[in-house]
């Protein structure tokens, strides 16, 4: 089990001492499970989470968006607080999960009409964040398949989330659904909002070379109880591009969170 000291960081989220019964405590999913992640306001930080099916990840990822309460819990913060109306943190999942009978530009803006902000400056924010998800000329679409394909519909969930919350992203399994070229072109998309604009984003994948690809901390959950076994920190270059899957320290990286995953798996 790895440990997650404590420290006096400013802490972006904070678990401790979490468990999850769904059978009034005669057995557990989760139980006494840690994890921290630091906040890095300039340079922000990238964490995947690996991890066998039905670990746990999607249910963490719900806590830290206050869609699901924990059985019990040590503690549970994000951004240093409880999690409340006002400190929610918004998720993109790997289905689509905009609303279809709005524009692209009204659900980029979503979270600010529900802050009530007006609209003039909804749209305007909401029209930065169009460009920086690179779909500028689609705001007056309707946000659905067909007229949208799966990548942009996934754009428009990632710019709705940023815009909720522009220092923390949570992206469970985003791209599962994606063909290979879409996929890889969304996973640079990411790499680039990451470099631009800082935010600590914590990316569920079970797609190894993904996570070596984005993170810059791999942590990779062991089920029955769920708690985390694994943390391999990916010594890759800050910035990454194709060349980086040429670079022979991203395959040993792949190989080595491979190996590690094998052996979680038969603990
Ligand atoms: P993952 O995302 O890693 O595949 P989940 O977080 O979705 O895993 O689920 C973790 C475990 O919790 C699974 O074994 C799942 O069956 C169980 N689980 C989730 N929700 C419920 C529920 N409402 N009742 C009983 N078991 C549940
Ligand atoms: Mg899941």
């Amino acid at each position: 089990m790895i440990k997650f000291p404590d420290t006096n960081l400013d802490n972006i989220v904070e678990l401790r001492g979490i468990d999850q019964s769904y059978d009034g405590g005669k057995s557990y999913i989760i139980k006494d499970l840690d994890f921290l992640v630091e906040n890095k306001p300039d340079r922000g930080q990238f964490v995947c989470i690996l991890g066998m099916s039905g670990s746990g990840k999607s249910t963490l990822l719900r806590y830290i968006a206050g869609l699901q309460e924990p059985t019990a819990a040590d503690k549970l913060l994000v951004n240093q607080k409880p999690l409340s109306k006002d400190n929610r943190v918004s998720m993109v999942f790997q289905q689509y999960s905009s609303l279809p009978w709005m524009s692209v530009l009204d659900n980029v803006g979503l979270a600010l009409k529900f802050k009530g902000i007006d609209k003039k400056e909804r749209d305007e924010k909401a029209m930065e964040m169009i460009e920086i998800m690179g779909l500028a000329g689609h705001e007056h679409k309707y946000a659905q398949y067909p007229t949208l394909s799966g990548g942009q519909l996934q754009r428009v969930a990632i710019g709705r989330s940023l815009l909720a919350n522009s220092n923390i992203l949570l992206m469970d399994e985003p791209f599962g659904a994606l063909d290979v070229k879409t996929r890889l072109q969304m996973q640079d998309l990411v790499l680039g909002i990451f470099e631009k604009l800082h935010p600590t984003i914590i990316f569920v994948t079970h797609d190894i070379s993904e996570a070596v690809y984005l993170a810059d901390d791999i942590y990779i959950l062991k089920s029955a109880p769920s708690h985390f076994a694994e943390h391999i920190h990916v010594d890759l270059p800050l910035h990454r591009d194709r060349n980086t899957k040429r670079d022979p320290r991203f395959i040993e990286l792949v190989h080595e969170v491979e190996d590690r995953m094998v052996a979680v798996a038969e603990l």
